[in-house]
């Protein structure tokens, strides 16, 4: 365990502590300094959270509930749930099936999306499932729809 200085990639200057074995600490420290600050990321991280919210006031999405830092990130993480991670699991599950499902999967798929735009509004939701994958969504949905036990 050692402390390392060195430059961050938004010009700022810091220290970080970097362990494991020394082998990997040269390799560790360029990936540590290759991305912004901690108080940049931080104010990054505001910042599209806060953008996120605009954004969803343009696509007409419900608004959330919860405070407000809540509601901006939940906005953030809605938005890619809505929008990349469901198109990268559409376009996969596209990919994997016989061209007869697609259909079926296309509206699956969007009705999944569709009840979540409508039904979950509470900021915490989207928190509180910030690491799931879109599977994850269609597993739990797809329990409340009444689709899978
Ligand atoms: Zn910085």
């Amino acid at each position: 365990m050692a402390w390392h200085e060195g430059t961050y990639a938004c010009g700022h200057t810091g220290r970080v502590q970097i362990y494991g074995p020394v082998k990997d600490r040269e390799w560790k420290e360029k990936k540590e300094f290759s991305r912004l600050c901690p108080d940049c990321r931080k104010k990054k991280f505001y910042e599209d959270n806060l953008k996120a919210v605009q954004t969803a006031k343009e696509m007409g999405l419900p608004e959330l509930t919860g405070t407000e830092k809540q509601v901006a990130w939940a906005n953030a993480i809605r938005l890619n749930v809505i929008g990349d991670m469901y198109k990268d699991r559409l376009e996969f599950l596209l990919s994997e099936r016989k061209p007869e499902l697609h259909d079926q999967i296309k509206s699956g798929m969007e009705q999944i999306r569709n009840y979540i735009i409508k039904n979950k509004t509470d900021a915490s939701y989207f928190i509180d499932r910030r690491d799931y994958t879109f599977t994850d969504f269609i597993n739990e949905i797809g329990r409340e729809l009444g689709w899978t036990k």
